[in-house]
């Protein structure tokens, strides 16, 4: 197995976990982007949002209620949040097994600027 986010899901290597279900996995991201900065995983690999597929529906669902939940209890639900998946290369998509950005606790720069 060579997926870096299947290794964290397994537990081979290290992360600073917030959340996990049978589905779903979330994480403090290591070079945090902003003051709140969490990855939400599945467990089952999904390259990207590209290579989703219609028996995905219900993890990709549950994605996004992971990432309320957690930006909940980052104490974001007032103040706000971004969530963000990157897709392919030209989004800077840097590992391939699908994840969400949760972002917060500071006002963020519109996205484009
Ligand atoms: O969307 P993208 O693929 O560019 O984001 C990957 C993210 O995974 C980066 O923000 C990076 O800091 C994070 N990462 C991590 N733990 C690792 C490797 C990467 O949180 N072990």
């Amino acid at each position: 197995m060579s997926c870096l986010f299947c290794k964290i899901v397994e537990g081979s290597i290290p992360s600073r976990k917030v959340y996990e279900d049978e589905q779903v996995v979330a994480f403090h991201d290591i070079q945090p982007q902003a003051p709140v900065h969490l990855l939400v995983i599945p467990k089952k690999h999904i390259a990207s949002l590209n290579d989703a597929e219609a028996e995905d529906a219900e993890v990709l669902g549950r994605l996004q209620l992971v990432a309320q939940q957690v930006a909940r209890e980052a104490g974001l639900s007032e103040s706000g949040y971004r969530v963000v998946t990157n897709s392919g290369k030209d989004a800077g998509q840097i590992v391939f097994h699908i994840h969400y950005h949760v972002l917060g606790g500071e006002k963020l720069a519109l996205l484009g600027n």
